[in-house]
């Protein structure tokens, strides 16, 4: 035995390591080159008949090369292994739809408010807010709703104590921009309202937008016209509008503002309870004792005023027949917007 054949058996093994296609094949080589009767084995094993100096050479090829084959078993089957894993995975069906991102959208609420602000603002109103939390004096008193004024119950609220309460409309913000401001006045003012009332067309907390616009010979046609622009770019152009006498203490004459019922198109339903008619806004002249209150002069200064409820307005737009889902927070109510 000499190192060349050592060398030459070492290259076969190789060689044939690398030609290996299974795991059950590298298993058959490994018997063969290095099993107990393994060529490379009988090479070990025959080193005793050698004469000392050439055992001493062809010893350490020996062993050099059972470890090379080793190695070379081991590396095959690890990635004879691997690709095995690899075969086992599904591959991607690049043709699939990716995965939608989830996307947020405006509250039903918040998009009717955004509607009805911008209407008036393209009408020439400014937008004021104010405080939810309010005295008696701008949300009643101020408005000519003296503390014994059997209209009050009709909005009744919840108090902190006798002179603060949570405001019952967005009205007081007439008062307290009035208070310093001269005319001409031309706002609006959206917000929070809150009242005790709960069932399925009140909720104790609402949206509501108050409008003001005073000024030098304000009459009622002026509150005719802008009122039923404003009715027509929310609900259509097409839709009949009626103007009918109504009473609230801050405003005299006053009229509320009827749609032709948008579920039955006026022929008479549940919704508009066989009238063909549906109630949208509260309206009327400034009451001169309004103006009193804040100092202009009723001989001097006219005016109108309205306010609509979100909610209501946003009820009839989209068919909903209970007020409580928009506080809900349903996803599968909300998505549908
Ligand atoms: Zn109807």
């Amino acid at each position: 035995m000499t190192i060349n054949q050592v060398k030459s058996l070492e290259s076969l093994a190789l060689q044939n390591i690398r030609h290996a296609r299974t795991p059950e094949e590298l298993e058959l080589l490994r018997v063969k080159h290095l099993g107990r009767k393994g060529d490379l084995t009988a090479v070990l094993r025959s080193l005793g008949k050698l004469d000392p100096e050439v055992r001493r050479h062809v010893g350490q090829e020996a062993n050099r090369a059972k470890e090379a084959l080793e190695a070379a078993l081991d590396e095959a089957l690890g990635a004879l292994k691997a690709a095995a894993r690899l075969a086992g995975t599904p591959a991607a069906d690049v043709t699939l739809p990716g995965r939608r991102l989830p996307r947020g959208r405006l509250h039903p609420l918040n998009r009717i408010m955004a509607e009805v602000c911008d209407i008036f603002l393209h009408l020439g109103f400014e937008t004021v807010e104010g405080p939810e939390v309010e005295l008696d004096w701008y949300n009643f008193e101020a408005l000519n709703l003296p503390p014994d004024h059997p209209a009050r119950d009709m909005q009744d609220t919840f108090y902190f104590n006798d002179k603060v309460l949570l405001r019952t409309h967005t009205s007081p913000m007439q008062i307290r921009t009035m208070e310093v401001r001269q005319p001409p006045v031309r706002i609006i003012a959206p917000g929070k309202v809150y009242r005790r009332d709960s069932d399925i067309t009140h909720s104790p907390m609402f949206h509501q937008v108050e409008g003001l616009l005073v000024d030098k010979g304000v009459t009622f046609a002026d509150l005719k016209g802008v009122l039923t622009a404003f009715v027509h770019q929310m609900f259509g152009p097409e839709l009949g509008v009626r103007f009918r006498p109504s009473y609230f203490p801050f405003t005299e004459p006053s009229a509320e503002v009827d749609i032709e019922c948008v579920m039955c198109g006026g022929r008479g339903c549940r919704v508009c309870k066989a009238t063909g008619w549906l109630e949208v806004l509260g309206s009327g002249m400034v009451h001169p004792a309004v103006f009193e209150a804040v100092g202009y002069d009723p001989e001097t200064y006219t005016g109108f005023a309205f306010g609509l409820g979100i909610e209501r307005i946003a009820m009839l737009k989209y068919g909903v027949d209970d007020i409580r889902l928009f506080f809900d927070n349903d996803l599968r109510f909300l998505r549908q917007f």
